[in-house]
């Protein structure tokens, strides 16, 4: 008996999920690729310093979320619970982080100790996008841009696109000042996570969830209020163009993001059907991460999108896959060679070409083939294959008696006139 299980908050995914998500994964690398957004792979594993310097020992993803162990050597591993920070790290140490305008993506698995819950994993995929060397206010458009178009591409629908800005250093630091007397005063009014967090990370506390306390924090000062006037300019131009480009999207001062490395530009993309879990998407400018880590000072801005809450709103169209072009039904001791060879042949003109391996009989056969839906069917018995041919023939067709035809296993040109006219080619197969 096999006692496994997955780990809690892990999850396996089943082909016939993976359908689904495949055509995701699709219609989101085309959509980067349109863009001129290139991949970028770095390791899943990586030192435990980075994560701490680059996202942050206050937050909670650093203080309590990661997946933390050393190996053999006694060096302390993560397993990445994001991507910029290991992004970032990849650019420095290759001497490329200063290269002009790199549009980059990453997808793949992340890792955070965490209650799992609906739209809440142990490990979680994440879609990542960061535009590294870019300043202006357009790369911040471009990039919300981006972003929102992905989720239209996959026809979501009722999607919340908040912004908000943090200003730079300066205003932050000004606001905390601020904020800090303020939470001094008010500190027994809020709830217990977020008195923890004065120390640790207070901008945080404006991200709670806690109903009395974001009732108490109405009346704190607001970062808003701290803004320098070229930070305030910057906002209200992001603001404009979202408009003109006719992207609509509500003002949250309250949204902070997470990760300590934030400047300016903040985002999210949330869905009211995703229940509790709401946010798909989180974003936001990050123009000291690369200094912060030992880079030159480089302007950044990205964005990542939870892949698990992305499958769930996306519809059910996407759970269609294509079905088998040409089932190969096949007995005999000739016949399943000869089956064989034109199975290969099949799959070079950009066919679904699944040869059945069973040995059944024929009638057995076709029932599997029926049962696939395959459009059409090749037969090779020992009579054809004595004959070096076979008959190919349309599947489910009122005209099947007319689309029937003997081929010659040599004669690739009738194959080719009977493929052509019968099936479509994939080319991206
Ligand atoms: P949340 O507030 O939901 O914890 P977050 O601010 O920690 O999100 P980010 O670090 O911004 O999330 O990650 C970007 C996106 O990745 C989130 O918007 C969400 O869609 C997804 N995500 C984050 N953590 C998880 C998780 N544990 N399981 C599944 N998806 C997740
Ligand atoms: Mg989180």
């Amino acid at each position: 008996m096999n006692n496994f299980k997955n780990l809690r908050g892990t999850v396996d995914l089943l082909p016939d999920q993976l359908i689904k998500w495949q055509n995701v994964e699709k219609i989101i690398i085309q959509q980067l690729f349109r863009s001129s957004v290139k991949e970028i792979r770095t390791p899943i594993l990586e030192m435990t310093e980075l994560f701490m310097r680059g996202i942050g020992e206050g937050t909670d993803v650093v203080s309590k979320e990661m997946y933390t162990f050393l190996d053999r050597g006694e060096r302390s591993c993560t397993l990445r619970p994001e991507g910029t920070a290991s992004v970032a790290r990849a650019l420095i140490q290759h001497g490329i982080s200063t290269r002009p305008s790199q549009k980059l993506w990453y997808m793949g698995p992340m890792f955070r100790y965490e209650r799992p819950q609906a739209g809440r994993q142990r490990q979680f995929h994440q879609l990542g996008v960061e535009f590294v060397g870019y300043e202006s206010v357009s790369s911040d458009i471009e990039i919300i841009t981006l972003a929102w178009d992905i989720l239209q591409k996959l026809g979501i629908k009722e999607l919340n696109l908040e912004i908000n800005t943090l200003g730079d250093h300066i205003d932050r630091s000004n606001f905390q000042k601020a904020f800090l007397n303020w939470l001094e005063v008010n500190k027994n009014s809020l709830d217990l996570d977020s008195q923890r967090r004065i120390d640790k990370n207070p901008l945080r506390i404006l991200d709670t969830k806690n109903v009395q306390t974001k009732k108490i924090l109405k009346g704190a000062p607001r970062l808003f209020d701290f803004l320098s006037e070229k930070s305030l300019e910057r906002y209200l131009i992001i603001k404009e163009k979202l408009k003109i480009l006719k992207i609509p999207f509500i003002e949250n001062f309250n949204l902070v993001r997470g990760l300590d490395y934030y400047t300016h530009t903040a985002f999210e993309i949330t869905s009211g059907t995703l229940g509790s879990q709401a946010t798909v998407c989180g974003g936001g400018r990050y123009d000291s991460l690369m200094s912060q880590m030992g880079g030159a000072e480089t302007p950044a801005i990205g964005f990542a999108i939870g892949l698990e809450r992305l499958i769930i709103l996306c519809g059910s169209e996407l759970e269609e896959t294509r079905e088998t072009d040409i089932y190969i039904v096949n007995k005999g001791r000739h016949a399943e060679i000869l089956a064989m060879e034109l199975s290969r042949k099949l799959r070079n003109f950009d066919l679904i070409a699944e040869l059945d391996l069973s040995g059944a009989s024929f009638s057995k056969q076709f029932k599997k083939a029926n049962k696939l839906k395959s459009k059409s069917i090749v037969v090779i018995g020992d009579d054809e294959a004595v004959k070096n041919e076979f008959v190919i023939r349309l599947f489910n067709n009122d005209n099947s008696e007319n689309k029937e035809e003997t081929i010659s296993i040599e004669d690739n040109i009738n194959l080719e006139k009977w493929i052509k006219s019968n099936l479509i080619l994939d080319k991206n197969l």
